[in-house]
């Protein structure tokens, strides 16, 4: 009697399930994933991965972790690793699984793709020993958000400084959000790290030292550093005490704005620019052509403004 596939009709010497053996395998997978995200947290200082609630300083645990989250639907006789990139943020690991789903086919090949989130964390050990040597810290903080341009200034910043004379007393960054906190163990190098950000960046920086621990001669303290910047430039356009303003230059920690509404220019201290209230709105600047002269057009919302000799 012929033997025929029921879903691609196929003629077959082996039926099962009334499946031809390729059939079977589509629809009866070998593995599968048991989880949507495997989770992969690494200490950046001491390389610990974060297994079961405990940090584990064996790197074959990452295979561990991956190889649990696939459950097997057949006999299987091998499961490996086959590609497997750890970059921070989602990753795709493929696992190639060697068995069989039913005992009328002979052992074959399937792959399986596990997705692994990649993150890194102190391990509690690494973080007691850096907090046991943090004797600095340098807050940098922004008025208005800061832009992937400043941020990454800011970080260039931070490494050139680090690597220079090969200065160890650097520990680590942390990315607050709407800042960054630098740790350091040297305080020198954190108020050279300051000064170099506040010359770069409009800005100000201002330094306290407190006591952590001991008195006396043996008294240990911590300098923090604290620099908040102003990032605005010449063409920056701001709304500051509910007026719109363009940003004309900035020198000696003076900005010189115009304002929109009636071209009138004023000098502003930094710290009075971070004392009152400053933000960025949604605009457009373009030039334009005006009575013959070249001009910036700046559209506010359904606010025009024009400036002459501007472009
Ligand atoms: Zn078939
Ligand atoms: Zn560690």
């Amino acid at each position: 009697m012929r033997k025929v596939c029921a879903l691609c009709g196929r003629e077959t010497d082996i039926l099962i399930e009334g499946l031809c053996p390729d059939c079977y395998r589509k629809t009866h997978p070998l593995a599968r994933v048991k989880r949507d995200v495997v989770g992969i947290v690494r200490c950046p200082s001491c390389g610990a991965i974060l297994y079961r609630g405990r940090w584990v300083r064996d790197p074959k645990v990452i295979e561990k972790l991956i190889l649990e989250s696939i459950e097997y639907m057949g006999r299987v006789t091998n499961a490996s690793i086959e590609t497997l990139s750890l970059r921070h943020g989602l990753n795709t690991a493929v696992v190639k699984v060697r068995g069989s789903v039913h005992e009328l086919i002979s052992d074959y090949d399937e792959e399986v793709q596990v997705k692994v989130r990649y993150s890194e964390e102190l391990c509690p050990r690494c973080r007691d020993m850096i907090n046991e040597r943090e004797r600095a810290v340098v807050q940098i903080r922004s008025i208005i958000p800061m832009s992937g341009q400043l941020r990454r200034l800011i970080i260039d910043i931070v490494r050139k400084e680090t690597i220079k004379d090969e200065r160890s007393g650097f520990l680590r960054v942390e990315d607050v959000g709407e800042g960054f906190d630098i740790k350091l163990s040297d305080q020198g190098l954190a108020r050279t790290i300051a000064y170099k950000i506040h010359k770069a960046v409009p800005s100000k920086v201002t330094e306290s030292q407190s006591v952590v621990r001991g008195r006396g001669d043996k008294v240990v303290t911590k300098l923090s550093i604290s620099v908040i910047l102003v990032p605005l430039t010449r063409g920056s356009v701001i709304i500051y005490s509910n007026r719109p303003y363009y940003v004309l230059s900035y020198s000696q920690g003076t900005f010189k704005l115009m304002e929109l509404g009636n071209r009138e220019v004023i000098n502003v201290k930094l710290g009075d620019i971070i004392k009152g209230n400053v933000a960025v709105p949604s605009y457009e600047a373009r030039c334009i052509e005006n009575q013959g002269l070249k001009a910036l057009e700046i559209v506010i919302g359904s606010d025009r403004y024009v400036l002459n000799d501007m472009c």
